[in-house]
């Protein structure tokens, strides 16, 4: 197949497009750089199937030829990447998908539109179902995504109704693995990275709130069994095991052989305080579940943190 990822200079955006090329598909890639990295895109390019287009998803988008699937990954996504980046964010989440919507409606392509777990906010049900509708602050410091995000969700879901364009959505939880950016700002960079320069870990509030860490190439399989499945109802990909902050920091530093110690500092505003997905759809509908253990998730990222 022909298939188009926005967001391929990023890190789940990068192993997407490995996924596609190593299954024999020609892929073009598109992105403006602006979180992403070129490192990506220049070990992209060394695959003939693969054409890279430097590109703005807010602009119209107008590319030559046909295309089967449109991957969505285009939007800054670490909460570092917030504050700075609020309307771009909103841009991309809006008229960016918009702009990716009348491109797949004028050429035919099925649209997978990356979703998060970001809609359900600082969620009241635990753990979180595809039919829960979320907590968000939608004048908070992280309502720029996550606001973002339900309002894509929502054009899409218009969009679909009124042109009959072919869509798949994923909420997507914590994910990590090689080639997640150094200064990206999130936990498992930034205590990796201090753990390997024996700096003190920088735990947010007393490391008591809880995510459930997803293997990139569990995701991936997740999100690939999706785009050909026929289910247009979003679809949670994650690792549904739970840990507190604290005990990610604590197992870092041990896997890393590392000195560091644990420095409590304060949590952001608006953070939430557990997330967990509920697989179940995943299961029955892609007959899809991870199978990475965490401790090996973590000691094939620390390896790759160290040599590159
Ligand atoms: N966190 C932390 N120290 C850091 C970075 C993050 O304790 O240096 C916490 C953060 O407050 C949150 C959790 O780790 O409770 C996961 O944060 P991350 O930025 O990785 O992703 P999020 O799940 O918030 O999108």
């Amino acid at each position: 197949m022909r298939i188009l990822v926005t967001g391929c200079a990023g890190f789940i955006g990068f192993h997407m497009c490995d996924r596609l090329l190593r299954d024999g598909h020609e892929v073009v890639g598109l992105d403006n750089v602006s979180t992403g990295q070129r490192p990506n895109v220049v070990d992209l390019s060394k695959n003939p199937r693969f054409q890279f287009v430097e590109h703005d998803l807010t602009q119209p988008l107008a590319l030559d030829g046909s295309f089967e699937r449109v991957f969505n990954f285009a939007c800054p996504a670490s909460p570092v990447d917030f504050d700075p980046r609020r309307l771009d964010i909103l841009a991309v989440c809006s008229r960016g998908v918009w702009n990716l919507l009348d491109f797949c409606k004028r050429s035919g392509a099925r649209l997978l539109h990356t979703s998060t777990s970001e809609v359900y906010g600082d969620p009241k049900v635990h753990p979180q179902r595809e039919d829960y509708w979320g907590n968000v602050n939608p004048i908070g410091p992280r309502s720029c995504y996550d606001e973002g995000k339900r309002f894509a969700e929502a054009l899409i879901t218009a969009y679909r109704a009124m042109h009959g364009v072919e869509t798949r959505m994923v909420r997507i939880f914590n994910t990590y693995g090689p080639r997640m950016r150094r200064d990206d700002g999130r936990a498992l960079p930034n205590f990796i990275s201090q753990a390997l320069t024996n700096q003190p870990i920088t735990v947010h509030g007393d490391g008591s709130q809880t995510r459930s860490f997803c293997y990139i190439s569990d995701q991936i399989e997740g999100l690939t069994r999706l785009a050909e499945s026929d289910c247009t109802d979003p679809v949670n990909i994650g690792n549904p095991v739970e840990v507190t902050i604290l005990q990610v920091a604590r197992e870092i530093v041990q896997l890393a052989n590392s000195r560091s110690e644990i420095h409590l500092v304060p949590r952001p505003q608006d953070d939430p305080t557990v997330r967990q997905p509920d697989i179940s759809r995943a299961r029955k509908v892609l007959g899809w579940s991870p199978v990475v253990e965490r401790t090996d998730g973590f000691c094939r990222t620390i390896e790759w943190f160290r040599g590159g």
